[in-house]
C-alpha cells in the first residue's frame, strides 16, 4: 500500500536523518540522536506537520551487548524481521556511486498520529535484487566503523538517495529539507543539480547541529571524496566544506541551509565559537511525552487533566497532583524495575533503598564512573542507604568506553565486599529497558563532562515520572534546573560563577560536590517523605516545556515557517 497522493503533495517538509528510533527492536538508532529523531516524527504526526522521514534500513543493525564473566562487553548483531510492519516500495532509484550504478529502494513505515494522522517514513535500503552482493551490504548495519568509504557511501546513500526517492515517489512540494545533523548534507548537491544554484538551495535547507564534541563532526579526506564522487563534486561546494584540507559534512549543511540551529542554548553558544561566520539559534530538546510517560503516571495524569496529551503545557501544575497518588504510582513502577531486575541479574535489589539510575552510551566524555571517583566515601555514604542500578553500550571499536564498563564491574564488587553496597549493571540498554530505568530508579544520576552534552534528553524522560535529576548543569539540565530548582540537584559549578565556570572538569571537585550532595541533602530530604514527593512533583513540572510538541512547534514556527494551522496550536 502506498501514501496517496493527497498526502504527498500537501507534504512540505522532509527530515532526513541518520537514525530514527521508531520503536525499540527496530535496530535503527544507537543512542540519543535516534531517540530525538523518533520523539520528533511522533510529535510531529501527533500535531499534523506536514512531515515525511528519510532514514536507512541496517539490516543488521545495531548491536545487542551482553557481559561476560570478566564484566566485559561482548557484542551480537540483531537480527530483525522488519517485512510484517512495513511497506516496499516498489520502484528503486537509481544512483551513482564511484563508478558503479547502485539501485536504492525502501522500506516504508506510517507513524500515526494522536487523530489518525499519517507521517510516512522511508527507510533506504540496497539489499534488494539488481545490486551485486557487496552493493547490498552497503546499509548493513549503522555507523559500521570498518571504513570510511563504507560510511560516505551511507551518507551519499541517504543525502542523495533520499531526495531521488523522494522525487520519484512523488513528493513534489518539499519546501524545507530538515537535515538533522551533517550525516544527510549531501542532500544539498542533489538539490544543486535540481535547483540550479547554491542560493536556491539555502531556501530550502535547515540544519540542526547535535554535538559540541568536535570528533562528533563528520569529516571525510578529499581523495575519498573525489573518488566517490568521480570528481563531480563542484569546486565551490568543495571550498564551503572544506576543513583543513578535509570535507566537513557540518560545514557543508550549515553552508547551504537557510536556518540552522543547535539544540539548547548553551550548546547554541559552544556552537557560535565553532562556527562563527554563521548564525545559530537554539531549540532545546524535548521528549515525546505519551511516549515516555509510565503507566501509573499515564493514568493518574489523565484523571487529573483528561486533555494533558494535546495540551502537555498542563502539567505546570504538577504540584496540585494528589501527594498519594504520586507516591503511589512511583512505588509500582520502582516493583516493576527490581521485579524485572530480578529475572536478569544475580545482585537483588532492595525496595527499601534509595536507587541511583545511570544510563546512557559510555562515550567518555560521560563520565560513568565519575562517582566512584572516591570509593571508601562513596560506600559509607551508601551503606544501609542506597543502591544503584547502570546500564548503557559502549561503541564497539570504543576501548575506553569499554573499560568503562568493566570499571563499573570491579567498582560494584568492591562496593558489595566492603560495604553491602550494590551496583547493578544491566545489559543491553534499549529504549524498552529505559523505559523501566527511568521511571523506577529514584534519582537519575547523569556526570558529564561540562558542554559536551548538547542536551540530553534521558533526564527529561525521569523527571516526567517523578524521578528528580542529580546532575551536572550541562545540555538541557543548565535550563531546566534554573526553570526550578526544586526540581533536582545540581552537582558542581555551573556556566555562570566566574571563579571556576566549571570547564576545569575536575573529578576531585565534581566528586566531592556529588558526596556532599547526595549525604547533606537527598537522604535526609528522601527519609521526609513529604518533603521528597513535593520534590517529585516539582521534577514533573519540567515536562511542560521539556516535551517534543513544543519542541516541534518551535521548528515548525521558526524553521519550517509554517503558517499555524488549527490542529497543532495547542500552545496558546
Ligand atoms: C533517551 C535515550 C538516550 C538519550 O539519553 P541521554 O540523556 O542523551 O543519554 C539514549 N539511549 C536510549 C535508549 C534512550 O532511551
Amino acid at each position: 500500500m502506498e501514501i496517496d497522493d493527497d498526502l504527498k503533495s500537501s507534504t512540505s517538509v522532509a527530515y532526513i536523518s541518520m537514525e530514527i528510533a521508531i520503536d525499540s527492536n527496530i535496530p535503527t538508532y544507537s543512542g540519543g540522536l535516534g531517540v530525538l529523531s523518533g520523539d520528533t516524527v511522533r510529535s510531529a504526526a501527533d500535531l499534523e506537520i506536514p512531515m515525511v522521514g528519510i532514514c536507512l534500513c541496517y539490516s543488521s543493525g545495531y548491536f545487542y551487548q551482553f557481559y561476560n564473566e570478566y564484566g566485559e562487553q561482548k557484542e551480537k548483531e540483531i537480527a530483525w524481521n522488519f517485512y510484517y510492519e512495513f511497506d516496499k516500495v516498489e520502484k528503486p532509484i537509481n544512483m551513482k556511486i564511484e563508478n558503479k550504478n547502485v539501485l536504492v529502494s525502501a522500506w516504508l513505515y506510517r507513524v500515526i498520529g494522536q487523530s489518525g494522522h499519517v507521517l510516512p517514513i522511508y527507510l533506504l535500503t540496497t539489499e534488494i535484487e539488481g545490486n551485486e552482493d557487496w552493493m547490498k551490504k552497503m546499509t548493513g548495519s549503522l555507523y559500521d566503523s570498518t571504513s570510511r568509504w563504507n560510511r560516505i557511501v551511507q551518507e551519499m546513500i541517504l543525502g542523495i538517495g533520499g531526495i531521488k526517492l523522494l522525487k520519484s515517489l512523488g513528493y513534489n512540494n518539499i519546501k524545507t529539507y530538515h537535515l538533522n545533523e551533517g550525516h544527510g548534507s549531501f542532500s544539498t548537491l542533489e538539490l544543486l543539480n535540481e535547483l540550479g544554484n547554491i542560493e536556491k538551495v539555502k531556501e530550502r535547507v535547515v540544519f540542526t547541529t547535535h554535538t559540541p564534541v568536535p570528533a562528533g563532526h563528520d569529516r571525510f579526506k578529499q581523495d575519498l571524496v573525489d573518488k566517490v564522487f568521480e570528481n563531480r563534486m563542484p569546486k565551490e561546494i568543495k571550498k564551503l566544506a572544506d576543513d583543513n584540507g578535509e570535507f566537513n559534512m557540518t560545514f557543508l549543511g550549515m553552508a547551504l541551509s537557510r536556518y540552522r540551529n543547535a539544540v539548547a542554548r548553551k550548546h547554541r553558544d559552544i556552537s557560535k565559537n565553532m562556527f562563527p561566520q554563521y548564525e545559530i539559534d537554539y531549540i532545546t530538546n524535548g521528549i515525546h511525552l505519551p511516549f515516555w510517560v509510565s503507566k501509573p503516571f499515564r493514568k493518574m495524569f489523565g484523571r487529573k487533566w483528561p486533555n494533558w496529551r494535546a495540551n502537555p503545557s498542563v502539567l505546570e501544575n504538577a504540584i496540585e497532583l494528589d501527594d498519594l497518588d504520586v507516591f503511589d504510582a512511583h512505588i509500582e513502577n520502582k516493583f516493576n524495575l527490581i521485579n524485572y531486575q530480578k529475572g536478569h541479574s544475580w545482585n537483588l535489589l532492595d525496595e527499601e533503598l534509595i536507587t541511583i539510575g545511570f544510563a546512557r552510551r559510555f562515550a567518555t566524555y560521560k563520565r560513568a564512573i565519575l562517582i566512584f571517583h572516591d570509593i571508601d566515601r562513596l560506600g559509607k555514604i551508601c551503606k544501609n542507604n542506597v543502591q544503584f542500578i547502570f546500564a548503557g553500550k559502549a561503541h564497539p571499536k570504543d576501548q575506553m568506553g569499554k573499560d568503562y564498563i568493566k570499571k563499573i564491574h570491579e567498582s560494584g564488587e568492591y562496593l558489595y565486599d566492603n560495604y553491602g553496597v550494590k551496583v547493578v549493571m544491566m545489559e543491553n540498554y534499549n529504549m524498552d529497558l529505559s523505559h523501566m530505568l527511568i521511571s523506577g530508579v529514584d534519582i537519575w544520576l547523569n556526570t558529564p563532562n561540562r558542554y559536551r552534552e548538547a542536551s540530553g534528553t534521558s533526564g527529561m524522560k525521569a523527571a516526567l515520572n517523578g524521578v528528580p535529576n542529580f546532575s551536572v548543569q550541562d545540555g538541557w539540565w543548565l535550563e531546566g534546573y534554573k526553570m526550578n530548582r526544586l526540581a533536582g540537584w545540581a552537582i558542581g559549578p555551573d556556566d555562570s560563577n566566574p571563579d571556576d565556570p566549571g570547564v576545569s572538569n575536575s573529578w576531585d571537585i565534581d566528586s566531592n560536590a556529588i558526596y556532599k550532595t547526595l549525604e547533606n541533602e537527598i537522604l535526609p530530604i528522601y527519609l521526609n517523605h513529604d518533603e521528597w514527593i513535593f520534590r517529585q512533583k516539582n521534577a514533573i513540572s519540567l515536562a511542560a516545556y521539556f516535551n517534543t510538541h513544543r519542541m516541534v512547534t518551535d521548528y515548525a514556527d521558526r524553521a519550517y515557517r509554517l503558517k499555524r494551522q488549527k490542529p497543532w496550536k495547542y500552545f496558546s
